[in-house]
């Protein structure tokens, strides 16, 4: 039901949706309100998550969904000054990092989905090397074709000891990855996004990385289905150094 009026009212009033996102959003944590769970980005304790239909749990107050919390709790304020590129950044999550005392922090995003200080081209990123001691690239890999490129870019804008957080979705089976799949209409059906161009293996995503020179970790999460923070149940999160 939320997923419908929400498509209805972005339809219908866009304008209206943004200017009034914070008001509306209040409103809708209010029917949420309880102490059961509670989200970490923006502290409301909820009597339940949203549970939307491809199993994300969404905040009702800050729209964030489980991966998003996650990301949250590992990265942290830790008194080292760190020069932050976040691809691509959720709004609640933005606002929390942009607070961080010791974060000089900057974002980007190509297509214009999200508001960002630059508009990178991935695989040729508009400035010069080892400019980023932190980089955070979630969700954005499976959208570029030449993704050993923009890997490429990312180790190149890294300065030497940095780390970027990198995920995708993944799936356990195979890489599935064919070029010939290029309309919207058969990207979705094979890949469930219009535009994603592969899916990914962690093993594969991980090998690729190291072509390009990172040294890479995968940190695997577990959590209860019920866990108290939304997290997703299951869920990989690479960790690639340079
Ligand atoms: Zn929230």
């Amino acid at each position: 039901m939320y997923e419908v009026l929400k498509s209805l009212a972005k339809k219908l009033f866009p304008s209206l949706l943004k200017s009034q996102e914070d008001s509306l959003r209040r409103l809708l944590a209010w029917k949420y309100r309880g102490k059961r769970y509670q989200c970490n980005i923006c502290n409301t304790t909820l009597s339940t998550f949203i549970n939307r239909e491809n199993g994300d749990k969404l905040c009702p107050r800050c729209g964030s969904v489980g991966r998003t919390r996650r990301l949250f709790s590992i990265l942290s304020d830790s008194g080292t000054t760190k020069r932050v590129l976040h691809f691509s950044p959720p709004k609640a999550l933005k606002n929390r990092l942009q607070a961080f005392s010791t974060y000089l922090y900057k974002t980007t995003d190509y297509e214009g989905e999200f508001e960002a200080d630059y508009h990178y081209d991935i695989t040729a990123i508009d400035c010069s090397e080892r400019q980023f001691d932190l980089i955070i690239c979630y969700h954005v890999l499976e959208h570029i074709v030449k993704d050993i490129k923009a890997m490429s870019e990312l180790y190149r804008v890294l300065d030497v000891g940095g780390i970027v957080y990198i995920q995708t979705p993944f799936t356990e089976g195979e890489l599935y990855e064919d070029y010939t799949i290029n309309s919207k209409e058969s990207r979705l059906l094979h890949y469930g996004q219009a535009d994603h161009v592969r899916i990914y293996t962690s093993d594969v995503l991980v090998d690729r990385l190291r072509t390009v020179g990172f040294d890479v970790e995968v940190k695997i999460y577990q959590e209860d289905l019920d866990n108290y923070h939304g997290y997703k149940v299951q869920e990989n999160v690479l960790v690639a150094k340079k």
